[in-house]
C-alpha cells in the first residue's frame, strides 16, 4: 500500500527523573520478537534533558539504535514538549510501528501523537505479533469488560502505534557493558510548545514496594472479610517474604490501595508465586496474573474458577487454613 518507506519498530523511552520506566525495557524485548518477523531494527526514542548517559542501558537491553531528543524543553514531562518531540522524530525517520508503555505518561502522549500523526492507535494491548502474511501488526487487547479478546489491525496509515500494559511482555537479558549506537536530533523547541507551566511537581508518598517488582504476592478477594482480617494475609507474607495484593473487591471494599490491585483494571504481575486467597477467580482477575510461576489457591467453594488456573488448591475456610499455613511454615524454617 505504498508504506515501503516506513521502517522500523520505535519505542518511546518513559524516563522519570533521570531513570527508565521498566516497561520500556519489556517493550524493547517485544519489539526485538517483531522485529525478527519484519526483519527491521529497534530503535529506542529517548526524549529528556541530560539523559545521554541513559543510552547505554537501553542499548544493553537490545535497543539497536537510540534517537536522542535531549532539551530543557524536555526535562519534566509535559503533554504538548513531549508530543512535539515524538511528532518531529516520526516525521523525520517513518518508522513503521511505535510502541509506548500504558502509563500515566504514555496514555497521555500516545493519542496526542496519533492525532497529529494522523495514524491509529490500539490502547491498552497485552499481545502483539506480525501477521504471517499481511506482515500487519496484529494489536490485541480485553474489550467488552474484558469478556472478549479484540485484535486490531492499522491497514490503511503508518506508522501502527500501541500502548501495551506495564508488566505483560519480557525484557530481555541485560548485556553489561553494551554501547548505544545513538543518533542525536533536536526538531527545536519553541515557546509555542510550552502552553503549560509545571510550577511545582510533589510526589506521591509511597512506602509499599511495586507489586509488580515482587517475587511472591500474597492476595485477598472479597473472601477475606475485612480490612482487620488482612492481618492473616500479612503475616503469611512476613513469614514468607512476600507482599500484599488484592482483587477489585478488596479495593472497592475500601480494604486495601488501588495500587495493589491486580487484574485488567488494576495492575498486571508475574511473580514466582501467587497466592490467591478468598477470590474467586473472575476473568478480570485472571488477565491480571495467569502468568505468575505458580499459583497457590485458598478458597472454600471447590467449583471457584480460581482453580482452573492454579497449580495447588486448597478448598476450606481461610480463616483457618492460612494461620495453620503460616505457623507450619514458621515451623520449617526453625
Ligand atoms: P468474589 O468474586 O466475591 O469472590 C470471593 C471468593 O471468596 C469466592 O470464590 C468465595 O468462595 C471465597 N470465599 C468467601 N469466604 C471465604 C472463606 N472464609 N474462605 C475461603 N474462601 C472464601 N477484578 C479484579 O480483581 N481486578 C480487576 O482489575 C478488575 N477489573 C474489572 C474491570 C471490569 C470492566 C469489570 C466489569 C470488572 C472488573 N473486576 C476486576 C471485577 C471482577 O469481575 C470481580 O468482580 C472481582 O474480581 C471479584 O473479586 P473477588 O474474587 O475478591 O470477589
Amino acid at each position: 500500500m505504498g508504506f515501503e518507506n516506513n521502517k522500523g519498530i520505535f519505542i518511546f523511552i518513559q524516563q522519570v527523573d533521570n531513570k527508565i520506566t521498566n516497561v520500556s525495557f519489556e517493550l524493547i524485548g517485544k519489539g526485538k520478537e517483531l522485529a525478527a518477523d519484519l526483519g527491521a531494527e529497534v530503535t529506542a526514542v529517548l526524549l529528556g534533558y541530560k539523559v545521554k548517559s541513559l543510552a547505554d542501558e537501553l542499548a544493553a537491553y537490545g535497543a539497536d539504535k537510540v534517537i536522542l531528543v535531549d532539551d530543557p524543553a524536555l526535562e519534566i514531562y509535559t503533554t504538548e514538549a513531549y508530543t512535539h518531540g515524538m511528532y518531529s522524530v516520526i516525521e523525520r525517520y517513518n518508522p513503521e510501528i511505535v510502541l509506548y508503555g500504558a502509563t500515566a505518561i504514555g496514555r497521555d502522549l500516545a493519542p496526542r501523537v496519533s492525532a497529529r500523526v494522523h495514524t491509529g492507535l490500539t490502547a491498552d494491548c497485552t499481545k502483539l505479533e506480525v501477521d504471517p502474511e499481511t506482515k500487519y501488526l496484529r494489536m490485541t487487547r480485553p474489550a467488552f469488560g474484558g469478556n472478549i479478546m479484540a485484535t486490531i489491525l492499522c491497514p490503511n496509515f503508518r506508522p501502527q502505534m500501541a500502548t501495551v500494559r506495564p508488566g505483560v511482555m519480557q525484557k530481555l537479558k541485560k548485556i553489561e557493558g553494551a554501547k548505544a549506537n545513538i543518533k542525536e536530533f533536536n526538531p527545536g523547541f519553541e515557546k509555542n510548545h510550552k502552553y503549560v507551566e509545571v510550577l511545582d511537581v510533589i510526589k506521591k508518598p509511597s512506602s509499599k514496594i511495586d507489586i509488580q517488582e515482587a517475587n511472591i504476592l500474597v492476595s485477598g478477594g472479597r473472601g477475606v472479610g475485612s480490612k482487620e482480617n488482612f492481618k492473616l494475609l500479612e503475616e503469611l507474607a512476613d513469614t514468607i517474604g512476600g507482599t500484599i495484593s488484592s482483587s477489585r473487591a478488596s479495593v472497592d471494599a475500601g480494604w486495601q490501595d488501588k495500587e495493589v490491585q491486580v487484574g485488567q483494571t488494576g495492575k498486571t504481575v508475574r511473580p514466582h508465586v501467587y497466592f490467591a486467597i478468598g477470590i474467586s477467580g473472575a476473568i478480570q482477575h485472571l488477565a491480571g496474573m495467569e502468568e505468575s510461576d505458580v499459583i497457590i489457591a485458598i478458597n472454600k467453594d471447590p467449583y471457584a474458577p480460581i482453580f482452573d488456573v492454579a497449580d495447588y488448591g486448597v478448598v476450606g475456610d481461610l480463616n483457618q487454613i492460612v494461620p495453620i499455613l503460616t505457623e507450619k511454615i514458621k515451623a520449617e524454617m526453625i
